[in-house]
């Protein structure tokens, strides 16, 4: 009798391997070994039976419990390994390990389509986010707005609602799969299957080709839609809207449209935390003597009262007069900062008043720098 193989060792995990570690390393592996990948490797294809096989073992209570008690050796239910056992076929298989949408929801005839479930949908049927930009201006960002999209997807052809087939006609099953997408070949005691070289797997063959999709089933398609932006958005925000990426395979959930904001800088706010910042130049007899000057707000304009004697760089807030905060969390600060305008070329006449005021102000404001110099004591 031929040696019982370790299957667990085969998925290369621990014999108290959970469920998920055992499908997920099955995956791994299938993947890496699949004949799809390793055409004509001899190698890859008795790695590929042995792990199906050891799957097909660990993946079933029932079994698992038999092999690990130490009864069904090889020659058990080994030789039984039929992969169009798990329900919904090998193409199914495929196409949930691969992320291939399944083509068109063929193998009507397909066997045990009502076998054991088998739990929650894996992911891959659900279908695609999907992710485009906006360009907005500033304006539009803190204020919020709606925008027309236009998002690229595929839906079925309207033509052959998706069959692929001529309208009149109808896709016909492969006659060499029997519509089950896989053919199986015999190899020694096991029986390997491949998708089917006649149909590609999806089951069915079609003889006159949709005219609008060439046998697709599928058709390109812009959907249009308006997207709220909310107010206070920034450059690279990303806006989720669920449900809105293509539609999922077979009735399954369809996915995320995630829609991200390009916002065109502003060339007076600049963002500061939740703020925005306004630089304002004085001139120097405005921040000595003090000044009522206009400021830009976000609607608008304002009147702000420098004081005199007003230093480089002093801020000046509008409190609550900002841009929205994310989460409606009421609004942040507009901040005016105020920067002495230092003229670098002259008039005639500038001079004269500038030479003037330097003979009036002869107190050196730096003196007090070298009366601390000498240290505290
Ligand atoms: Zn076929
Ligand atoms: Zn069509």
């Amino acid at each position: 009798m031929a040696e019982r193989p370790d299957y667990y060792k085969t998925l290369g995990v621990g014999k108290n391997a959970s469920d998920e570690e055992i499908k997920k390393a099955y995956r791994r592996l299938a993947r890496k070994y699949h004949p799809d990948r390793n055409a004509g490797d001899k190698k890859a294809e008795e790695r590929f039976k042995e792990i199906s096989q050891a799957h097909d073992v660990l993946s079933d209570a029932d079994k698992r419990k038999q092999y690990d008690r130490g009864q069904g050796p090889l020659g058990g239910f080994g030789q039984n390994f039929d992969p169009s056992s798990f329900p919904g076929g090998f193409g199914d298989i495929l196409s949930n390990l691969f992320g291939g949408g399944g083509g068109g929801g063929g193998g009507g005839g397909g066997t045990g389509r009502g076998g054991p479930a088998r739990g929650p949908r894996p992911a891959e049927a659900r279908g695609h986010d999907l992710e485009t930009e906006v360009s907005l201006s500033f304006v539009d960002a803190i204020a919020g707005t709606q925008v027309p999209l236009a998002v690229p997807t595929s839906q079925p052809c309207p033509t052959c609602k998706g069959t692929g087939a001529k309208p009149g006609t109808q896709p016909r099953v492969c006659p060499v799969c029997n519509g089950r997408g896989v053919e199986a070949q015999s190899q020694g005691i096991f029986s390997i299957s491949q998708p089917c070289s006649n149909c590609g797997g999806s089951g069915t063959v079609i003889d006159q080709p949709c005219p609008t999709c060439q046998g697709s089933g599928a058709q390109k398609s812009v959907r249009r839609l308006r997207v709220n932006i909310p107010a206070g958005v920034r450059d690279g925000t990303r806006i989720k809207l669920a449900g809105k990426g293509d539609p999922g395979v077979r009735g399954a959930a369809p996915g995320d449209l995630y829609v991200i904001t390009r916002v065109k800088p502003s060339p007076v706010f600049k963002w500061s935390g939740d703020n925005l910042e306004v630089e304002v130049p004085l001139t120097i007899p405005e921040a000595i003597r003090g000044a009522i000057v206009e400021v830009p707000t976000l609607n608008g304009t304002k009147r702000l009262r420098v004081p005199h004697g007003t230093k480089h760089g002093t801020i000046q807030r509008l409190r609550g007069e900002g841009p929205p905060r994310p989460g409606g969390k009421g609004h942040g600060d507009l901040r005016y900062r105020f920067v002495i305008d230092v003229p670098a070329t002259l008039s005639a006449e500038q001079a004269d008043a500038v030479d003037r005021l330097s003979e009036v102000m002869n107190g050196d404001p730096r003196a007090k720098l070298f009366a601390n110099a000498g240290g505290e004591g």
